[in-house]
């Protein structure tokens, strides 16, 4: 992963995270809310139920006299149904107080003493024997009873009276604290998110940003492609303009453009050394050689001419003999001078080695070829050399020799050797001329 999209993740992560909290302490809030009014509807349940308990035992009492009096069995069901009905809320109470110690108490203590009361007045009623007994009997019982269960009903509707106090006194607490939780939050959340996505808008504008564009000027240049570096330097060099030049990503930038470009000059140097002849500053034979090469190709793929002219300095040895190899090297310094004078930009001269000299000229024939070769002599022949009087004939001269492809030769190797055989020719007929291949006399071929 790159860095500048890590340092993006970690701002998002912060950002999410600080925006999180707001949210969380509003579910937390909501939450809190919907389970205390669950916990309200219950209590409330609870407290309908503990104060209906004794409103429950008035009717039980009045649906047992009603039986003994009217001898009608619906009052004896009546009854019935509300010992049930009493029974199950006691039931439920007791459950619902299950961890509550004092109160578990007091609720088997009415159940015991409502069942003992039950099984007694059930005792009493039935079978019907002396109505008249029992109904006296059945009021004693439910008047000694109500004196003892009415007390203890009131102590169940004060226990659940105190459970809601209690209920409501600790929600109340609980919803204040998360109240504050909530401002807490919220206020973190307004101060945080603004803050950090200020804080990664800076940092993505000042780091991340700089260090990708950089990144990517740097990751298009190749070595072997001077013009990717080209863009890159030119692109290093407006980034850098653009900043401060303090900071370190504009130091690093700065730095990889003077790289750049001294590389640059590097290559620059190196190819003009390795294809450059020091003394003569033309081409030199490795490069003659490579441009031949791609030379004869293109003029294969398009059918087009190419010509080649050799030149050797005539009479050479007794110029250096006469006037030394210093004087020597500055006339093979005059001759490439002139050579490079009489061709055309297209032409590519080039020292071929020693005192000899040759020129490839693309989409050249034959005719062309020895008018450039012509005019190359004849400089050489009006030049003036240092102590030229003393060479044969009073003059320092060149013969040349010149072969078109695909004419005379049929590769590299043909067309150099058929441009030596005119040279040759030209050296045989006297020197000081220009000989092209086509023109070289029969006994020379033979004997070349
Ligand atoms: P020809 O007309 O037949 O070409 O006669 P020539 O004397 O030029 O031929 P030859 O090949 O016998 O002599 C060439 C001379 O060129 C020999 C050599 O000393 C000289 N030579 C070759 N390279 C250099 C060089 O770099 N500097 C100098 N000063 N002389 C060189
Ligand atoms: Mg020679
Ligand atoms: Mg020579």
């Amino acid at each position: 992963m790159k860095f500048s999209s890590k340092i993006s993740l970690l701002l998002f992560a912060a950002i999410i995270v600080s925006a999180a909290f707001p949210c969380a302490a509003l579910y937390l809030f909501f939450k809190f809310e919907e389970r205390f009014s669950q916990y309200i509807a219950k209590n409330v349940n609870e407290f309908v139920i503990a104060s209906d308990l004794n409103a429950q035992l008035v009717r039980y009492d009045a649906a047992l006299w009603k039986y003994v009096a009217s001898d009608n069995k619906y009052w004896l069901e009546e009854a019935k149904r509300v010992k049930k009905s009493l029974q199950q809320n006691l039931n439920l109470l007791t459950d619902s107080y299950r961890n509550d110690k004092e109160a578990v108490q007091t609720l088997t203590q009415v159940k015991q003493l409502q069942e003992e009361y039950f099984e007694q007045a059930e005792h009493v009623v039935p079978p019907r024997t002396k109505p008249k007994d029992e109904q006296e009997q059945i009021k004693k019982l439910t008047k000694q009873y109500n004196e003892r269960l009415v007390p203890m009903y009131q102590k169940v509707n004060t226990l659940v009276e105190k459970k809601e106090v209690e209920l409501s006194k600790a929600s109340n607490e609980v919803r204040n604290e998360l109240r504050k939780f909530l401002q807490v939050s919220m206020v973190m959340g307004a101060v945080f998110v603004p803050l950090l996505t200020l804080l990664a808008w800076f940092i993505y504008r000042t780091t991340s940003r700089p260090i990708n564009q950089v990144t990517d000027m740097v990751s298009y240049a190749r070595v072997d492609d001077m013009k990717s570096i080209d863009r890159m330097n030119d692109g290093l060099r407006a980034f850098v303009a653009k900043r401060n030049p303090n900071d370190e990503i504009a130091m690093l930038a700065r730095k990889l453009s003077e790289f750049g470009l001294a590389m640059k000059e590097m290559t620059n140097e190196l190819s003009t050394l390795i294809m450059t002849d020091e003394k003569t500053k033309l081409f030199n034979y490795r490069y003659f050689k490579s441009q031949m090469r791609s030379e004869i190709a293109r003029a294969k793929r398009f059918r087009e001419p190419l010509s080649l002219i050799m030149l050797d300095v005539d009479k050479f040895k007794v110029y250096n003999d006469t006037n030394g190899h210093l004087l020597g090297d500055e006339v093979l310094k005059k001759v490439a001078r002139l050579m490079k004078e009489e061709c055309r930009e297209t032409d590519i001269p080039a020292r071929f080695g020693g005192e000899e000299f040759s020129v490839l000229l693309p989409r050249t024939d034959k005719s062309e070829a020895v008018m450039i070769a012509e005019r190359i002599r004849k400089s050489i022949e009006d030049a003036v050399f240092v102590n030229q009087e003393a060479q044969p004939g009073g003059n320092l001269t060149a013969s040349l020799g010149v072969a078109t492809f695909p004419n005379d030769a049929s590769d590299e190797e043909s067309l150099v050797s058929s441009a030596d055989i005119a040279l040759y020719d030209a050296k045989h007929k006297g020197r000081n001329r220009v000989v092209h291949f086509e023109d070289v006399s029969q006994a020379t071929a033979t004997s070349g």
